[in-house]
């Protein structure tokens, strides 16, 4: 692989202009007026450098993209949107590894180098979904990270326990829980089985936490104590969380720092109306938040363009962010929050790091949220995908 040497980017959070040397797959050097002799000379001044995007939280094995548009079905409840999800899975050949591909190759091109992925596993599905990704992902240069995720319970569900421990054996990364009262009826069972498949398997924890109100606050609570209690810190995190957007201050401000201290991550998706988590808050208490699509056309839902700063955008407009630095929140939560909570190492744009990035025709963070215009250029352990 021939060295490639970046002229003239911005670098994000550098300050000021430098040429980025890549070699081997990783970034060599970076610094004004690199010489760097034999190598590909791409031009890039004046263009916004950032690392690769982490999309922390999107259902790959549900998604229609890349074929035919299919009008939206299910009524406006919770429950006729999971009839409408299981009753059309077979008729529209969901999951399907073709549309999985399309979808990963949209993203890749939209500068996204990581993915977590909730892939659905429950006695109708099995592990179809598992392997329909792993097929996806072996053809899309991004690192895909599954989550075995009981998206119809596990309680409630016989046989799901069972094949979630079969997914986890398979080398899933990380095993997923749904509203363990809201769903399940049975928060502390719910949990003894999720931790206790994290434990054994030494896997991550992502729990969908769609309970609201005081409700969802101690469902936090319980995931807080349980993450301690089993020195699981780093390893965790609730996705969605709408009850701390609906907590008082007071409440909000004692979760922020229950989940910063055990090392719980959050991560949000901004999507429809629900309510999003305080973003300012929980980052000042240190909490780890990263950013995903949710479901991306689906049968969930028509919408999602896999275009992680365009989700990012949405993020930071529901949170009423005006000032610059605090959009490119929004833009942490889709980089180093998302690198964060899926324990990346090597990943930004010193010397040593993996040349995993995105260069944009825009001035900085802000910009790069707001606009979120057409990608110049990503690179992916070194290689130019798109340019
Ligand atoms: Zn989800």
């Amino acid at each position: 692989m021939s060295d490639v040497l970046l002229r003239g980017g911005l670098p994000w959070g550098l300050g000021s202009p430098a040429d980025l040397l890549v070699r081997d797959g990783l970034i060599h050097e970076v610094g004004p007026g690199l010489d760097a002799p034999g190598a590909r000379v791409i031009d890039i001044t004046g263009q916004l450098v950032l690392p690769g995007l982490v999309e922390a939280h999107c259902h790959l094995d549900k998604t229609l993209y890349g074929g035919p548009w299919v009008p939206h079905s299910a009524d406006d409840t919770l429950a006729g949107r999971i009839g409408n999800d299981l009753g059309r899975r077979a008729e529209l050949g969901v999951p399907d590894p073709g549309r999985i591909t399309a979808l990963l190759e949209r993203m890749s091109a939209a500068g996204t180098t990581h993915v977590r992925t909730h892939t659905d596993i429950d006695p109708q599905v099995g592990l179809r979904g598992v392997e329909a990704v792993r097929e996806a992902a072996a053809r899309v240069p991004v690192e895909v990270r599954q989550v075995a995720f009981p998206q119809h319970g596990v309680l409630t569900n016989p046989g799901t326990a069972e094949l979630l421990e079969e997914a986890l054996k398979s080398g899933v990364e990380a095993v997923g829980g749904l509203d363990p009262a809201g769903i399940d009826r049975d928060p502390v069972r719910h949990l003894d089985v999720i931790f206790g498949l994290a434990e054994r398997y030494g896997a991550h924890v992502d729990i969908h936490l769609h309970d609201g109100g005081t409700l969802g606050g101690w469902e936090l609570e319980l995931i807080i104590e349980r993450t301690r209690a089993l020195g699981l810190g780093g390893r965790v995190a609730v996705s969605h969380a709408y009850a701390l957007g609906q907590l008082d201050e007071a409440a909000q401000d004692r979760l922020a720092q229950g989940l910063a201290e055990a090392g719980v991550a959050l991560v949000t998706a901004a999507v429809y109306n629900f309510p999003v988590p305080p973003v300012k808050k929980l980052r000042a208490a240190g909490v780890t938040l990263a950013c995903g699509h949710d479901g991306i056309r689906d049968l969930w839902g028509p919408y999602g363009s896999g275009d992680l700063l365009e989700r990012a955008m949405h993020l930071a407009y529901r949170s009423t962010f005006r000032r610059d630095e605090d959009i490119e929140l929004a833009l942490e939560a889709a980089t180093t929050g998302g690198a964060r909570l899926l324990g990346l190492r090597g990943y930004g744009l010193k010397p040593g790091d993996r040349a995993d990035l995105v260069v944009l025709p825009c001035g900085g963070a802000a910009e790069a949220v707001v606009v979120h215009p057409a990608r110049t250029l990503v690179m992916k352990d070194g290689t130019v995908l798109h340019n």
